[in-house]
């Protein structure tokens, strides 16, 4: 079988995928769950442990407050119902990076159930994908297979991670596109992070995804058996490693076979599954309440002072951003991809006299030459008063589009602000009505198509000429002296 990057368009014809994400998000709490170490990443290995992550005898866990605040907080975001009781409970395996041969994790009784994530569906409408349950747990250790000389015979154990505190969000079986999991995996994040709750880095695993994916003949109700994809750390890999499993499935189907409920590792430089074990059933944890934590309870007015906690989410931001600005879906759409983002953007579109001319400057002019350099926003030569400036310049017709382009190309050029850059340069404007008008003459003499054209009614004509004649000029007539003089002679 191929390495699916595409799926074959008969077998998807044919069998309907069934998807459902379980993901994990560390916590940014400054400690971990249940003790006083630093919950942090890229220490020393094993400098942030205590008796309680460790699990020694004796040791007795207290939950974090900042924990269930965030975990609620990101619960609230969900949509979710959080529950008033919820019970701690101990998940017992046995694993080398797990020392206390049980993990703290809700079963039964998790925090909250219940909620949704809307997706961007066909033509412009969403579709809700609902979440379960979301959950307290803490996270385990890490095992170190590589990087050592002896790494072909030996395995290290890396315990800082115990105890780090981690929410782990249940969809329902509700995607039915590799697309519409990239989606809710998207949309999941962007909540996360916009309630800064976690760092959602899938590099550093603070964001960790296991795919659910199932196929059934397209008609059937009942779903199919599932098999678990584990290890798809990155967002490159989602969509490739479920093509690659509903291909997988499906061909087992075509050919008569029956697929195995089991749970496999996605391997990224192959760019395929394999199957790890057969998929364990929650009779082999052993379940039972924690004993040495009571019932996490959440009071009626701890739920309503962290709902006054709670930003104003992505989707609504943009629905407001796109209202308030009169900006385009899909611009409205990047300028809110992070919070912090559309908070400059906002601060400073208030002040232009146009808030749409900001949002393009940023997008159009900034963000890709910030790309090229290897810079982010906050490290942007011009600032965005110096944007906002621009804008202001294009709006009064003192610069041309063209004279705005380059002045952005001398700031980023010089590492300069725009405002530095615009008042040495000063770019040069005709503003002489006689000259402008001869140079228009000859363009509508030169084009009597499109004069036509305007004169039946086509108004957007004028574009046209208002081209021609800056490009006669190399940019330097003034543009709102120019569409005027354009207009008159058009019309006269
Ligand atoms: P398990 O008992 O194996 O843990 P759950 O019912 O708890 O299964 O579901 C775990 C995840 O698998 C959920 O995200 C759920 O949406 C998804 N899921 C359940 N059944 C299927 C299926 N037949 N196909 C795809 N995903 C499924
Ligand atoms: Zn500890
Ligand atoms: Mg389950």
């Amino acid at each position: 079988m191929s390495a699916a990057a595409s799926l074959a368009a008969g077998v998807l014809a044919k069998y309907e995928p069934v998807i459902g994400l379980e993901v994990h998000a560390q916590l940014l709490t400054a400690t971990k769950i249940f003790c006083g170490c630093a919950n942090k990443f890229g220490s020393e290995p094993n400098t942030n442990i205590c008796a309680v992550c460790l699990g020694l005898p004796g040791a007795l866990p207290v939950l974090n407050a900042k924990a269930v605040e965030f975990a609620t907080l990101a619960s609230l975001a969900l949509h979710c119902t959080v529950n008033e009781r919820s019970i701690f409970a101990r998940k017992n395996y046995f694993y080398p990076d797990l020392p206390k041969g049980y993990q703290i994790s809700q079963y039964d009784r998790p925090l909250a159930e219940h909620g949704w994530i809307e997706v961007p569906a066909a033509e412009g409408s969403g579709k809700r994908i609902g979440i379960t349950r979301l959950h307290m747990e803490e996270d385990a250790g890490k095992s170190l297979h590589e990087g050592f000389s002896d790494s072909a015979t030996r395995t290290y154990l890396d315990l800082n991670r115990c105890g780090t505190p981690l929410i782990e969000i249940v969809s329902e079986p509700d995607m039915r596109t590799p697309g519409e999991a990239f989606e809710y995996l998207t949309r999941l994040r962007e909540i996360l992070l916009y309630c800064g709750v976690s760092d959602c880095n899938m590099e550093e695993g603070s964001l960790r995804c296991d795919a659910n994916v199932s196929v059934r003949p397209r008609g059937q109700e009942k779903f199919g058996t599932k098999a678990e994809v584990k290890n798809v750390n990155s967002f490159r890999f989602i969509r490739a490693a479920l093509e690659y499993e509903i291909e997988r499935q499906a061909e087992i189907l075509e050919s008569g076979g029956r697929v195995l409920q089991e749970t496999r590792l996605w391997n990224a430089d192959e760019g395929r599954t394999y199957s790890m074990r057969s998929k364990e059933q929650a009779h082999d944890y052993r379940y039972f309440p924690e004993p040495d934590l009571q019932p996490l309870i959440v009071s009626p007015q701890f739920l309503s002072e962290t709902r006054k906690k709670l930003p104003e989410l992505p989707e609504a931001r943009r629905a407001r951003m796109i209202a308030e600005y009169d900006l385009a879906a899909q611009d409205a759409q990047t300028l809110t991809a992070s919070r912090a983002f559309a908070d400059r953007f906002e601060a400073a579109a208030g002040r232009a006299r146009t808030p749409r001319r900001v949002a393009n400057l940023l997008l159009n002019e900034v963000v890709g030459r910030l790309k090229a350099l290897g810079l982010e926003l906050e490290q942007s030569p011009v600032s965005m008063a110096g944007i906002v400036l621009a804008a202001d310049l294009l709006d009064e017709g003192k610069i041309s589009s063209k004279q705005m382009k380059q002045l952005f190309d001398a700031a980023f050029e010089k590492s300069e602000d725009f405002a530095t850059v615009y008042e040495r340069e000063k770019p040069e404007q005709i503003t002489d009505a006689a000259a402008l008008e001869k140079l228009i003459d000859e363009a509508i003499a030169a084009n009597p198509k499109q004069v036509e054209q305007y004169r039946s009614g086509k108004k957007t004509m004028a574009g046209f000429f208002v081209g021609q004649v800056m490009r006669a000029t190399k940019g330097q007539a003034n543009p709102a002296l120019l569409n005027e003089l354009v207009t008159k002679k058009l019309e006269g």
